[in-house]
């Protein structure tokens, strides 16, 4: 699959592309079994794209429009802000690099607005410095360009499902994913069936992940919300062991985990698989994102 994004244009004129809303029912009828995750007699969620490469902003809208999104889009910083600030979206693509204003600029402000709305940074600036400072300023996830398609898509999906729990928070409702079950309210987690022994602190660290599955939490987040921020460099040996500890209970191969992952420099990633997919509906995600438009009350 190659990769894309990997052709940066800048450009100074600001723009916004309002793509009028078109009947996708019969593009998911050809696209069969592919295209059942979107029911799109219903409500579609709403992407604000904010890039300023135009090759990769077209590449982008046309793939989420197949897929089902309402897509609007905007070439720089602050147009990107009034796009947001008028369409309400379920979800922010940004890129950082804009030709006026920072994409850092773009988060705090979304933030100001929204405590929880979906951010996904996609950008070519691939140090842990950077993405680091991008999540902690309240992005919830990070693609580094040149980046798969396939990969994007999932990571959209990821962070709908998370506001969507957001939304629809039922704490009764076990997180799933590969074969691991785990139960916040009970505090039980169970592999495969059986349950696993774990221990409390190693339960502080999955509540944090689960809380925000599929998405990267950074090292810092996790120290934070386990030992506050006075947290010393102790602590993230401390934080290391529990990771090994965990994988070695929950991971079918600890030595190349596919439920708990690491993002060298960056922090972890609680992996989310289709058992958890098929566990929250698209019905659910749907209404979230409709639920969460007028009065902007969820956050
Ligand atoms: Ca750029």
């Amino acid at each position: 699959m190659p990769k894309i994004g990997a052709v940066l244009e800048s450009s100074s004129a600001c723009l916004v592309t309002d793509f009028p809303k078109c009947d996708f029912r019969g593009v998911a009828q050809a696209r069969g079994a592919d295209c059942k995750r979107w029911d799109m007699s219903k409500v579609r969620p709403v992407v604000v794209l904010i890039e300023d490469d135009v090759k990769l902003r077209r590449l982008l809208r046309n793939s989420l429009q197949q897929e089902g999104f309402d897509v609007r889009e905007a070439d720089c910083g602050r147009t990107g802000l009034i796009v947001a600030a008028t369409k309400k979206p379920d979800l922010i693509l940004l890129d950082l690099g804009l030709p006026d204003i920072d994409g850092s600029e773009v988060i705090m402000k979304i933030r100001e607005w929204w405590s929880a709305r979906p951010v996904i940074i996609l950008s070519g600036r691939d140090s842990e410095a950077a993405k680091i400072a991008a999540l902690e300023l309240g992005a919830d996830d990070y693609v580094t360009k040149p980046f798969g398609l396939p990969e994007l898509l999932a990571r959209v999906r990821a962070a709908l499902r998370r506001a969507s729990r957001h939304t629809h928070a039922n704490p009764t409702t076990p997180f799933c994913s590969h074969g691991v079950s785990i139960d916040i309210l009970h505090r039980q987690v169970t592999r495969n069936g059986a349950a696993v022994d774990i221990t409390p602190n190693e339960f502080r660290v999955l509540a944090v992940l689960v809380k925000r599955a599929g998405m990267l939490v950074t090292t810092r987040m996790l120290l934070d919300e386990l030992w506050g921020p006075d947290s010393s460099p102790q602590h993230r040996n401390y934080l290391r062991v529990y990771m090994a500890s965990l994988r070695q209970k929950l991971e079918p191969n600890p030595t190349k985990p596919v439920l708990l992952l690491t993002e060298a420099g960056v922090g972890y990633r609680i992996a989310v698989d289709d058992t958890q997919s098929a566990e929250l509906t698209d019905e659910a995600i749907f209404s979230a994102s409709q639920s969460s438009k007028p009065g902007q009350t969820e956050d």
